[in-house]
């Protein structure tokens, strides 16, 4: 396959063609000719209807994305692993200019570092690879990314993090979760001078989300008082807050997930000043309901709920979810108090994040001021015109009265 005449050729639509020459990468199955037998994951050569070349992709057989594009170049199978390898020294080299106060980010994402369909993420010595598409499961292209990752990262491990729902959609057969290299799949990392467990392979997956690294710095900057940090998981939030905070409420409906917050908080009480913390598993919308009804009080307030809008079409409900919460929360806040409320929907954008924050605010009575508006750590960076590749808002603000 070294030569170009066997990389296959796949006809855009005008739309399709449109949407690359606009910037993005990708281009759904509904807008280009049903392609005769592509295999699964190969690179492909995209041209328009007239022939023009709009560059070489990768191809899914499965998904509705079904090429992701990779360069405005024709290149051929023999090329695509140096270009990988250019691409992840790349990634690697950004990150070691803008990472600061972490052993743990991101170290590709995908799209955003022109690796369509590759995530890697580092926790200190264990690195996680996740292959997003039938492209990176291949058998060569996964051990282009290892061997690069190896030369980048002699000492450290690398565990391959498997979602089976992604799997299942790019129809791609089960794999477990699995040492890929090196010795280690469990560690522990450090954010922001707070310590986390982490375990790649174990029974209770641990881990943190990466993306909310620097937005944990910022409620530490601005937390004070008495903390209530809902949906916590394994205490992201709720043990930066405590570095700053008499007392941290730490909530969440996992049990297993709480378990960790609790052996994290362990690993921390000895080292720093940490606050009391209290670990609690309930559903933070009763429990929200229960104390804004019972006139409980707060300083400090975290809201970094689960995606609630997974589609569009889910967004009115999703946006009905985040007002119910932020309005209790801002009813609760004290003069001063501080609101730290994050959305990871992609389907919910900033200004319809704060419009809803807005309409809260006006409900619960308060007035209230932006402090900052923020997005995803700088290791998961936005690529403009792959709108997709911005999820998360993050939005600081403070109540006046
Ligand atoms: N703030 C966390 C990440 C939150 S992820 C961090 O920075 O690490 C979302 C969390 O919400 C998960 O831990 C999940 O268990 C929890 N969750 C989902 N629905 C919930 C509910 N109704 N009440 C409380 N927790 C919930």
């Amino acid at each position: 396959m070294s030569d170009s005449a066997a990389v296959p050729a796949i006809t855009v639509n005008h739309r399709g063609a449109a949407r690359l020459r606009g910037g993005h990468l990708w281009v759904y199955r509904s807008d280009l000719a049903p392609p005769a037998e592509v295999p699964p994951g190969a690179l492909v050569h995209v041209r328009d209807r007239r022939g023009r070349k709009l560059g070489s992709a990768l191809y899914s057989s499965a998904s509705q994305i079904t090429i992701r594009l990779l360069t405005s170049e024709e290149i051929t199978e023999a090329q695509l692993p140096t270009l990988l390898r250019e691409r992840i020294a790349g990634a690697v080299k950004f990150r070691q200019n803008i990472v600061r106060d972490s052993d743990s980010y991101r170290v590709i994402f995908s799209e955003a570092d022109l690796l369509p369909g590759l995530i890697v993420d580092r926790y200190n010595d264990v690195f996680t690879m996740q292959a997003l598409t039938q492209a990176f499961d291949r058998d060569d292209l996964r051990q282009t990314v290892i061997e690069a990752l190896a030369e980048h990262f002699p000492e450290c491990s690398l565990v391959e993090r498997v979602d089976a729902h992604i799997r299942e959609l790019e129809q791609l057969p089960e794999r477990p979760s699995q040492l890929l290299r090196g010795d280690r799949s469990s560690t522990i990392f450090t954010m922001n001078a707070v310590r986390f467990h982490f375990d790649g392979l174990g029974g209770q997956k641990t881990g943190a989300f990466l993306d909310q690294r620097e937005n944990y710095a910022a409620a530490a900057r601005f937390g004070h008082g008495e903390a209530l940090d809902c949906f916590t998981y394994q205490g992201g939030f709720a043990l930066h807050l405590a570095r700053v905070c008499e007392h941290v409420t730490g909530v969440d409906s996992s049990l297993p997930a709480l378990q960790v917050a609790e052996q994290n908080e362990q690993l921390n009480r000895a080292a720093h000043r940490c606050g009391e913390i209290e670990w609690m598993e309930a559903n933070a919308f009763d429990l929200l309901k229960d104390y804004a009804t019972a006139g409980r009080q707060y300083d400090t307030i975290v809201l970094d709920p689960p995606a609630f809008a997974k589609t569009k079409r889910s967004l009115p409900t999703a946006l009905r979810g985040y007002k119910e919460l932020n309005l209790r929360a801002l009813k609760m806040l004290r003069p001063s108090g501080v609101l730290v409320t994050c959305s990871c929907s992609f389907h919910v954008s900033e200004a319809e994040f704060l419009g809803m924050l807005g309409a809260a605010a006006a409900d619960a009575g308060r007035r209230v001021r932006i402090l900052e508006k923020r997005s995803q750590s700088d290791d998961h960076p936005v690529l403009l015109n792959v709108t997709e590749t911005g999820y998360l808002k993050c939005i600081v603000v403070n109540v006046i009265q």
